[in-house]
């Protein structure tokens, strides 16, 4: 009965990578800020940069960060402040929403976009950080 085998494994083949598309007018998400429920504004790559532009990389904000990719922590009151004193792009109103809303005093970025392991993020905001990721998604997602 060899004559199951071929179709089984031609049905397999054309399935591969058919749901790892994305579709052309979803651009790849390539940077998230969340707050500690879980609550996220999603930023494209062209979106990241000019939210970079605009609040000067967030540094203002920045409560901790890793060296290494534009993983960080930020202080929600002064992301507040920030997008108050930046002009208006892609998401602001969103992220402000954000910031208003969160449960607590920190809202998270991760870079999607970067493969990092926050080797070199060694003050407690890494740890910080780390929880929150493995407490929304699990230890999967934290690379
Ligand atoms: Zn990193």
């Amino acid at each position: 009965m060899t004559a199951t085998v071929a179709p089984t494994e031609s049905a397999r083949a054309g399935r591969r990578y058919g749901a790892a598309v994305p579709a052309p007018d979803r651009p790849v998400a390539d940077l998230v800020v969340l707050d500690a429920d879980g609550h996220d504004v999603v930023f494209d790559a062209a979106e990241a940069r000019d939210l970079h532009a605009l609040t000067g990389g967030l540094e203002g904000a920045t409560v901790s960060a890793c060296p290494s990719c534009r993983s960080r922590i930020l202080a929600v009151v002064a992301l507040s402040d920030l997008l108050d004193d930046a002009p208006p792009f892609a998401r602001s109103g969103e992220l402000a929403d954000l910031a208003d809303d969160a449960p607590t005093l920190h809202v998270y970025v991760r870079d999607l976009a970067q493969r990092c392991a926050h080797r070199e993020w060694r003050d407690p905001g890494a740890e910080e950080w780390a929880d929150v990721m493995i407490e929304l998604a699990g230890p999967v997602i934290v690379r």
